[in-house]
């Protein structure tokens, strides 16, 4: 296609993530409406050239579970990435304006993630690596896609801002430091399912809706004056409270977040709402490898708690891959399912 910006002229701003911005655009001389994300990076041109290359796979991806992608290129500080618009959106943003996602619409989100990783990886042998409802998108045709997988190693690597992979929805196993298995993508998957079929996330005992991404917003600030005393000395005799959750930030992460505690810590002896939150996603990472797994809840189909709890065995040796979760009982729904999705994008 020879995507260039010039060609394209924004139509709307789409979101914000860790890692950049997607705005909607129009292609002028196809008309074509397209999602363009906008990843600021920090790499070399012969790094950013090899990322060009890594992403050419999104090209070969041909799946109707999986968001098509017309063309990337750097557009110098950025990388862009432009992909199939979906017109609905992500279910994240969807259930936050609905309420609770009905659970029949759960079940073929259920059964489209899984289809999409099994596709990703039998044939590309690609793992997503960031399943959670903002990266799950549906449009007025009912169809259910993935986007944002790790195609590009290099492209994790060099995005400017480096709180990249680490979420909430991240598994026990990665949280202690384990590498990335296609079972992680299924621990998200159930954490993901509870979200949206019971309208919150299920962690959040210890953490309001707003406080769940404040340590996020802060180490997205790049540059700015609070961090200017930092340097790789600085933070040497700042020992982690909690060791084993605190390494999956980068030392840099790590001071920025100390030091907005103990400066909080030092305005008032009380911890308010906002001084809670930045110690409590390290709490959150303790909760997620220390106390039992979520569970749906009993209100729900026995198919669909059977399966969401075999997508949060804690165990990743014994956490079944998408494959078997296939054959579940409650995948023979979606696979049945007369529940009209075309028809559910219409009410909202
Ligand atoms: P995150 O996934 O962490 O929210 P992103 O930068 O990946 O951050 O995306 C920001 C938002 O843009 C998403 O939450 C989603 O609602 C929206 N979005 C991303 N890709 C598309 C797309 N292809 N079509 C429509 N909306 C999209
Ligand atoms: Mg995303």
């Amino acid at each position: 296609l020879g995507l260039k910006n010039e060609d394209l002229t924004k139509l709307a701003d789409l979101g914000q993530g860790n890692g950049g911005s997607v705005v909607k655009v129009e292609h002028i001389p196809t008309g074509t409406i397209m999602a363009k994300k906008i990843v600021l990076i920090d790499a070399k041109s012969s790094v950013r050239k090899q990322i060009l290359r890594e992403l050419q796979i999104m090209h070969e991806c041909h799946s109707q579970y999986i968001i098509s992608c017309f063309g990337s290129f750097i557009a110098e500080p950025n990388i862009c990435i432009c992909m199939e618009f979906m017109d609905k959106g992500s279910f994240d943003s969807i259930y936050k304006n609905i309420g609770a996602i009905p659970i029949k619409v759960v079940c073929l989100v259920a059964n489209s993630v899984l289809e999409g990783l099994t596709y990703l990886y039998d044939v590309h042998r690609i793992i997503h690596r960031d399943i959670k409802p903002s990266n799950i998108l549906l449009n007025s045709e009912g169809d259910i896609k993935l986007c944002d997988f790790g195609v590009s190693g290099e492209l994790i690597n060099s995005i400017a801002n480096t709180f990249v992979g680490t979420s909430v929805y991240m598994s026990p196993e990665r949280i202690q430091g384990a590498e990335y298995s296609i079972k992680s993508d299924i621990w998200s998957l159930g954490i993901s399912l509870i979200e949206l079929a019971t309208g919150r996330f299920p962690f959040t005992e210890s953490l309001s809706d707003d406080d769940d991404t404040s340590d996020l917003d802060v180490l997205r600030e790049e540059g700015s004056d609070s961090d200017s005393d930092w340097s790789p000395d600085s933070y040497k005799d700042k020992t982690p409270t909690h060791r084993d959750s605190t390494f999956l930030f980068n030392k840099r992460q790590q001071h920025r977040i100390s030091k907005r505690a103990s400066k909080r810590m030092s305005k008032n002896a009380t911890f308010d709402a906002d001084g809670m939150s930045s110690m409590s996603i390290i709490e959150l990472m303790h909760q997620i490898v220390r106390e039992p797994a979520p569970r749906l809840g009993a209100s729900f189909d026995e198919e669909a708690e059977e399966f969401v709890d075999a997508c949060l065995v804690k165990d990743p040796d014994e956490r079944h891959s998408p494959k078997t979760l296939l054959e579940y009982r409650w995948m023979d729904d979606a696979r049945d399912s007369d529940f009209d999705l075309k028809a559910w994008t219409t009410t909202f």
